[in-house]
């Protein structure tokens, strides 16, 4: 989840408006990218990011990318951008400028979408007085110059995204006639999950002296964790979490959850259930803390239930399973807990409870980590306990509409870790 226990987003050097937006957003620790990454596009370096989906990547270069358009308070010239941004699809684009709208919240910056695949009236009619930050595909990018409908000679910083994505969709030429029309002094940001030699070429032409960061590799403490999803209703988890602890999980577990309540409510629901189990989070005082931890390490306490935040810093041998009790938001963090098992060379066993609501979260895992833990519902060698019900309230609205508003919500920020 960090790069670095100790780094918060203040300490980054990020603006206050800044801040605030993030935080409206529910974030509370940058991710190990965004701990690499903001720094140097703070201070306007040219930066080569190795990072796919579900690392935070899209904060990484639009946090700083922000502080510096506010900071030169300069007005965009007619159908002229300030920064661009080039992504593979509409789709990645277009998360993008949500992306964007959320961390400018506090700030009076415009920023629009030119991509193809819809009408391109409305994408002139928006760039006609000029934009703070362009969001483009390529291709859509290119007719539009070609129309006179856009100019990028004014822009100062530009973003490739997912640069190995737009080399397989064939985008190199096009990216590399848009950059050759940006001026020469500028900043680029180049970030791209893989490294393969036509990307290595493109960075060494169009870069100056990048540095270059990483996101941890996420693949490898995987290999050795046996991953099982459990599909159920949320109103089930507990039942079936009581039930795994009593059948199948008997050693030294953790249990995710994603927020102190939950974490509270959860330990008195196993403790009634006999079992012994206790939480550990940022309401408890440090000597609670040392308190849950150390029982939990002479197995006084076979059960832990934790929050992301309280179980940084964990270090237990001997965790044969983790359960996530909640899926995480970001990805990465997944990767983190269930990386607590499968310690020192012995194999772990993570157990998710995924309820329909989390469906997307779960996909974005899937595609982080390049494997498929729920087919159809379904994961192989396990029993969906119960089928999903259908919740009378339209709580089973599509993931996207969910997930937004979750992260906008002001009690998931007080409420989380
Ligand atoms: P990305 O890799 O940029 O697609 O981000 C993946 C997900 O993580 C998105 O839903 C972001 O809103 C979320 N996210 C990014 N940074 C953080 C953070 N520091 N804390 C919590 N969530 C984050």
């Amino acid at each position: 989840m960090n790069g670095n226990d100790l780094t918060t987003f203040s300490d980054l050097g990020l603006a206050e408006s800044l801040l605030r937006a993030v935080a409206a957003e529910g974030y509370e620790t940058p991710t190990a990218i965004q701990v690499a990454a903001i720094p140097h596009g703070l201070a306007g370096h040219d930066l080569i990011g190795i990072a796919q989906t579900g690392t935070g990547k899209t904060a990484a270069f639009v946090l700083p990318m922000l502080q510096r358009l506010a900071a030169e308070a300069t007005k965009p010239e007619p159908k002229s951008c300030r920064a661009l941004i080039l992504a593979p699809t509409r789709e990645l684009a277009a998360q993008i400028l949500d992306c964007i709208r959320a961390y400018s919240k506090f700030m009076k910056l415009t920023a629009t979408l030119v991509v193809g695949g819809v009408k391109p009236g409305p994408q002139i009619a928006a760039m006609a007085r000029g934009v703070d930050i362009l969001v483009a595909t390529p291709g859509r990018l290119l007719d539009h110059m070609g129309a006179g409908a856009a100019r990028i000679d004014q822009v100062r910083s530009v973003v490739l995204d997912e640069a190995d994505q737009m080399l397989d969709l064939g985008f190199m030429p096009a990216i590399r006639r848009i950059l050759a029309k940006t001026p020469k002094v500028r900043q680029t940001q180049l970030f791209s999950a893989t490294m393969p030699p036509a990307i290595r070429a493109l960075a060494n032409d169009f870069l100056k002296n990048p540095k270059e960061v990483q996101a941890t590799p996420v693949s490898r403490p995987i290999e050795r964790i046996t991953q099982k999803v459990i599909a159920t209703a949320a109103e089930d988890k507990r039942a079936v979490l009581t039930e795994i602890l009593k059948t199948e999980a008997k050693g030294r577990t953790i249990v995710f959850t994603r927020t102190k309540h939950g974490a509270d409510r959860v330990t008195k629901h196993l403790n009634a259930a006999g079992l012994s189990a206790v939480a550990i989070h940022g309401n408890k005082s440090q000597n609670q803390r040392t308190r849950a931890l150390d029982g939990f390490k002479s197995s006084e306490t076979r059960i832990l239930v934790a929050t992301d935040i309280a179980a940084r810093g964990i270090d237990v041998d001997g965790i044969e399973h983790v359960v996530n009790f909640e899926l995480p938001n970001v990805p990465e963090v997944y990767v983190h807990r269930i990386g607590r098992t499968a310690r020192a060379g012995a194999d772990g066993i993570a157990i998710t409870l995924c309820d329909p609501m989390e469906r997307k979260l779960l996909r974005d895992i899937e595609r982080l980590i390049g494997r498929t833990l729920l087919q159809d519902g379904h994961a192989p060698n396990v029993e969906s306990p119960r089928p999903a019900q259908q919740k009378p309230d339209g709580r089973n609205k599509p993931a996207a509409a969910r997930n937004r508003r979750r992260k906008s919500s002001p009690r998931r920020m007080s409420d989380a870790a």
